[in-house]
């Protein structure tokens, strides 16, 4: 697929000239972090008319991972730690993973969950799981591919986040009004389209399944506001070229063989019942917060930091008072400006 097609200047053009006609004001999330990143990357926003807010919402997965999760990581010791490489720099309330790491711990960061499963053949191992639905089934697998072997020295930290009950949560604590959403691109490859109908059933909201690309996301825009001058919320897919209707089934399955819904910690969020996946009874043996006694806590030592608020939309990175002062992606102070998908690492690159 030729994807200069989907950055056409004459189709952005008509599309600009098309949402400059609408005059009411309007609230979209964009859910997605790599959404935010290619809001800003395009320069989307500063096209966009004073009347339309876009406001960044949960859907980085390094974003909304809890402080305790790394103090439970960089406190075992003498066992291989295994990670997804933006966590690393992600402040615990005693240090990030790095300075773990400088200290002595062993941890490493992997491309996929897989490469852990080598070094378990030798050592005690353990992977931080974390993530969405985009990168929880290749956790999952991994976790059935270690059942297989029967290794004895491999464990998933679980603390895995899903976005429908995030979004139900957001909705729920009428913390802001939206209008509608942007939904995430990648979440959806797998979730598909019916997972999020309970938006429009429940919230009388609308969303649309939106991918990265310019015309995308503008096409994205101009669907939410054709909703809402029509009062017709309903769940759109603009990104068919990837997105079902029903989702990736295997992948689907997979998740639900290995893990099962349990109350999550998001930080920010607080705890959302049902918005996380645990390791079910018949792999237990694999799951390291069983193993070690391990229990992922809302405990967050305060930094100044306003992550969770940027997290639920109340406010956009600026509005934070140490924003590009004392916090920038030399310095974070949270971990909406490590992650190359956090909101304030976006606004420090391309809104500022
Ligand atoms: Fe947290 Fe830094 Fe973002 Fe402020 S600018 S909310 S301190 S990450």
């Amino acid at each position: 697929m030729d994807l200069k097609q989907f950055r056409n200047p004459e189709i952005v053009k008509n599309l600009l000239r098309d949402i400059h006609t609408y005059k009411e004001p309007i609230k979209i999330m964009e859910v997605c972090g790599s959404h935010t990143m290619a809001i800003g990357h395009w320069g989307i926003r500063k096209l966009l008319p004073d009347n339309i807010q876009l406001i960044s919402g949960p859907g980085c997965p390094v974003c909304v991972t809890p402080s305790s999760l790394i103090d439970l990581m960089s406190g075992l010791k003498g066992i291989s730690i295994y990670t997804f490489g933006d966590l690393i720099r992600v402040p615990g309330n005693n240090g990030s993973l790095e300075e773990a790491r400088s200290r002595g711990a062993d941890i490493s960061i992997v491309y996929s969950p897989l490469e852990a499963l080598k070094n378990a053949e030798k050592n005690e191992t353990v992977f931080v799981g974390i993530g969405f639905e985009t990168t929880i089934p290749g956790i999952a697998y991994t976790i059935l591919e270690a059942h297989r072997r029967k290794l004895t020295n491999f464990s998933v930290m679980p603390a895995f986040k899903t976005v429908p009950p995030a979004l139900k949560a957001i909705l729920s604590s009428q913390d802001i009004q939206l209008d509608g959403f942007l939904l995430p691109g990648h979440v959806s490859v797998i979730l598909g389209e019916e997972d999020y109908s309970f938006l429009v059933t429940d919230f009388n909201i609308g969303g649309i399944i939106c991918g990265f690309e310019p015309i995308d996301i503008l096409l994205g825009i101009k669907q939410l506001i054709d909703q809402k001058k029509n009062n017709l919320p309903q769940i759109d897919n603009e990104y068919k070229r990837v997105v079902s209707v029903r989702g990736n089934q295997t992948a689907k399955m997979i998740i639900n063989k290995v893990l099962q819904p349990i109350d999550a910690v998001w930080r920010g969020l607080g705890t959302i019942p049902s918005s996380g996946l645990g390791i079910r009874r018949e792999y237990l043996d694999f799951d390291a917060s069983h193993k070690y006694g391990l229990e992922i806590t809302d405990n967050e030592k305060e930094s100044g930091c306003r992550c969770g608020d940027v997290l639920r939309g109340k406010i956009i990175p600026t509005g934070c008072p140490l924003f590009a002062k004392t916090c920038n992606p030399s310095n974070p102070i949270g971990p909406c400006m490590v992650s190359s998908e956090g909101s304030c690492a976006a606004y420090f690159k391309y809104e500022r």
